[in-house]
């Protein structure tokens, strides 16, 4: 054996030994069933994300920066987060042209804020996705993924035409009406001084139905968060996709009225749906003394800067109100990361892991112990984890859910366009 063979044998034995390594090492990887390693491997989708009017026009709403916000480039990166809905979001006014024109300017905004993170300021860390199947590319070229949404219905007022407009801008789902009815349908929080009467639509009104027909025609999730429990039953029916609730609790462990009772979940699941289950603790756990605490709050600082009392994004940007929070928190504890899974439990037990997924409503006044930004995320696996869910439920819960949803909506715009 000459010197050269001998040198081709070691140098063959040596490449041989590290291929063999590397593939033991991306076994290993792939039999980590650690929390961490599974929370790596699944594509993680927060269902339901508020932003500022201010969103990256301002410096403290940069999205590149680590800011007050609880979801920020930074915080995906740490949390391991890789996808988020961003909302555009309206809060209800009384129904006049002039509130109309107003609303449709605000959610404009908020698009081209999205648009501005996604398109100029930050392309080469986030992409907005516009289909699921962009959604799971984006995730794959290592970047975060934005999916942007509307948060009531109201931003179209009587205009048909805005759905598929706020579509081109790229609104994959619509929350039918907030807080307080709107011209779509009755909300499950009527506003008094709107002069909402308990049921002014009996649930969906004759545009309402147009604007779900249109909806599906467009290829946008009928979002029923929010809505009164008519208005999401006919909903459901109406939509010729499956709908979902993209961020509610289960009313059996939280009676609010803006939670779902068992029956709206089984009648969700039933029509192909899927519940993103929030973590917010008004809608985790019933605590009366924190919620008259808290609405004293909202009145005295609603009062003190002259705004309305749920006007929550100007209160956010008040420091007595940030304060004020702080002290509520302390003396009524927020909910906890388990309490919030004892929600995903129970939905996973009552309509089947298939339907089942979770939001935080972080920067809309989501946010619990444990996850309470985004870069708190790795929690959330942990808890499933440690709750014996495997690796393919984690990754249902943790978007798989919500993208097959997505998937069917846009099978069904496709064939209704066909005709
Ligand atoms: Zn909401």
């Amino acid at each position: 054996m000459t010197y050269e063979t001998i040198c081709k044998i070691n140098k063959l034995t040596i490449i041989t030994a590290v291929l063999m390594s590397l593939a033991a090492c991306g076994e290993s990887q792939q039999n980590d069933s650690t929390a961490q390693a599974i929370h790596e491997r699944v594509m993680t989708i927060d269902s339901h994300v508020d932003i500022s009017s201010d969103y990256t026009y301002e410096p403290e709403f940069d999205p590149g920066q680590m800011t007050d916000m609880k979801v920020d480039l930074p915080k995906m990166e740490k949390g391991g987060l890789d996808a988020a809905f961003f909302v555009v979001y309206v809060g209800q006014t009384a129904r006049t042209e002039e509130n109309y024109a107003a609303a449709k300017k605000d959610a404009v905004r908020k698009f081209e804020a999205i648009h501005r993170m996604t398109d100029d300021l930050y392309s080469d860390q986030i992409g907005l996705a516009r289909g699921p199947d962009e959604a799971r590319r984006i995730y794959k070229e290592g970047r975060k993924v934005a999916i942007i949404a509307i948060e009531n219905g109201y931003v179209i007022g009587k205009d048909i035409t805005l759905v598929e407009d706020y579509y081109n801008r790229g609104a994959r789902y619509m929350t039918l009406a907030h807080n307080g009815h709107n011209d779509i349908c009755d909300s499950a929080q009527p506003k008094e001084k709107f002069g909402d009467s308990p049921a002014e639509h009996g649930g969906v009104s004759a545009f309402g139905e147009q604007v779900i027909a249109e909806m599906n025609r467009v290829g946008m999730m009928v979002d029923i968060s929010h809505v009164s429990k008519d208005c999401m039953m006919q909903a459901v029916t109406l939509s010729r996709a499956p709908a979902i609730a993209s961020h509610s609790g289960v009313r059996t462990l939280a009676d609010h009225p803006r939670n779902l009772d068992d029956g709206q979940m089984k009648f969700l699941a039933d029509h192909g749906g899927v519940m993103q289950l929030v973590a917010y603790t008004g809608f985790i756990k019933i605590d009366p003394v924190r919620s008259a605490a808290f609405e004293a709050l909202m009145k005295e600082v609603a009062a003190l800067h002259d705004l309305a009392e749920d006007d929550y994004e100007n209160l956010e940007k008040m420091p007595e109100w940030k304060q004020g929070l702080l002290e509520i928190d302390k003396k009524f504890p927020i909910a906890t990361v388990r309490e919030f899974v004892d929600h995903v439990d129970y939905a996973v037990k009552l309509i089947g892991i298939d339907h089942v997924g979770v939001s935080s409503d972080f920067d809309g006044g989501g946010g619990i112990t444990g996850w309470n930004d985004a870069s708190e995320s790795l929690n959330i696996t942990e808890e499933l984890v440690a709750r014996g869910y495997s690796e393919q439920d984690i990754a249902k819960i943790w978007g798989g859910n919500l993208l097959r949803v997505w998937a069917e909506v846009d099978k069904v715009a496709a064939t209704i366009s066909a005709k």
